[in-house]
């Protein structure tokens, strides 16, 4: 028999799923029941290998898991660590419709089932699938201005949604106060989406991004641009028996970032830069992490230059597990390293990918050149050691 729905469900829960939706939901995970949230709390979160991608909250049709603000407020508390207050509310709300746990990549995702889904075959090359490499550029004077490397990201956005191939960019702004946290956000009009340059370190719950674009702002075509676990969440509503796959299908363009790793905000912005070096996150305009070091900006002067060595014991525990440098299943995957400063590295994956980068050049938006073999190499490098040893210094 599947559940009963409880007379307690929030009203937003029903905003993002009417009620028979969910007692659909429900009805298809009757026969699986047999995880659920405390399941997904003791494999993934209390272990430490939650990237938060932000899918269990995407997912969750009862609403009964939040990104908690006041979880980031307090500055002793981890991302994703659940308190027993927290812990206690997300039970009463719980359904145990097991919808979290099996929409979850770390426990869900197969890379060669989605590789072979995607592109027919699992790729043998540390890159993964490529058909084309090239460094590239934002046209537009103000995107390449306000860029974290060539604002290639944000020059296909606005080609894609000028012409009208999907109506909402799904990204990561900056919380306005303390600054730099990211926060999951929902752009439908091309004018604002400067908003979402420049790379924040700390992990975002992108995800639930477009769930917000699909149910509150009712849009149906989505760009979204993601961090390989990010899109390793979206991929597993896809191919997971019991994923969510209203999501995958919704997407139209994945960008892909390549990705060395993140660190918690509490220990990025709090302990190291604000209590050790007297910068707080207010005063940053920009962070850059490259392979040897990292540059911290402040009124576009360099503050702060360290060695990478320095940021290792903050790398979050889900990050050192990754194998994914260059985002195999992104439709385009974008980098810096390989290019030179205020270009962007692309590798360019699917079909699709190459058709929307390919236009996006024809019709001005971006300037492309073929990516040098030494760009190429570099890339490889990295994407090679992160393959074989996780991250390490
Ligand atoms: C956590 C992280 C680590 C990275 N590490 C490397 C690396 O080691 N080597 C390398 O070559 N490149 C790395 N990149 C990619 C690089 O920093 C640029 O994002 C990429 O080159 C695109 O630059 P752009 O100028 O084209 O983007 P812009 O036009 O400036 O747009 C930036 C885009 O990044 C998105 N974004 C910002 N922060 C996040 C986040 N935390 N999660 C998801 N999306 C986010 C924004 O939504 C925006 O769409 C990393 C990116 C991230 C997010």
């Amino acid at each position: 028999m599947p559940r009963k729905i409880k007379g307690n469900i929030p009203k937003c829960a029903l905003k993002y799923f009417p009620r028979e939706c969910i007692n659909l939901k429900v009805n298809k995970l009757s026969g699986i029941k047999e995880k659920s949230f405390s399941d997904l709390m003791k494999e993934v979160i209390t272990p430490g290998l939650c990237p938060v991608c932000g899918t269990c909250i995407a997912v969750c049709p009862y609403n009964a898991l939040i990104l908690r603000e006041e979880s980031f407020k307090r500055s002793e508390l981890h991302e994703l660590e659940i308190t027993r207050d927290i812990y206690k509310s997300i039970e009463d709300l719980c359904e145990q419709c097991g919808f979290c746990y099996y929409n979850c990549p770390e426990i869900m995702f197969s890379l060669e089932k989605a590789e072979e889904e995607e592109f027919g075959t699992v790729a043998k090359d540390e890159l993964g699938h490529v058909q084309k490499a090239y460094m590239a550029q934002a046209a537009d004077k103000k995107i390449l201005k306000n860029a974290q490397c060539g604002g290639v990201a944000t020059a296909l956005l606005k080609y894609t949604m000028e012409n009208e191939l999907v109506d909402a960019a799904v990204g990561v702004t900056s919380t306005e106060h303390p600054g730099w946290k990211p926060k999951p956000t929902v752009i439908t009009e091309p004018k604002d989406l400067h908003k979402f340059q420049k790379t924040k370190y700390t992990p975002a719950a992108t995800v639930i991004g477009v769930t917000s674009a699909l149910y509150e702002r009712v849009r149906s075509k989505i760009a979204v641009v993601a961090t390989p676990c990010q899109v390793r969440g979206i991929w597993t509503t896809n191919i997971s028996p019991k994923g969510y796959s209203k999501i995958f299908q919704s997407i139209k363009l994945i960008i892909g970032l390549f990705c060395y790793g993140t660190y918690s905000y509490n220990d990025l912005f709090v302990k190291f830069l604000t209590k050790k070096h007297g910068i707080t996150p207010l005063s940053v305009n920009k962070i850059d992490l490259d392979t040897e070091k990292m540059r911290v900006y402040v009124n576009n002067e360099l503050k702060l230059e360290v060695h990478r060595h320095q940021l290792h014991k903050y790398l979050r525990k889900s990050c050192s597990d990754c194998r994914d440098f260059t985002n195999r299943l992104a439709d385009v995957s974008l980098g810096g390293v390989g290019s030179p400063e205020k270009w962007t590295t692309v590798l360019i994956r699917t079909e699709r990918g190459k058709k929307i980068f390919e236009n996006a050049v024809k019709e001005g938006y971006v300037k492309a050149k073929p990516l040098s073999d030494r760009g190429l190499e570099k890339v490889k490098g990295l994407a090679r050691l992160k393959l074989k040893e996780g991250i390490t210094d």
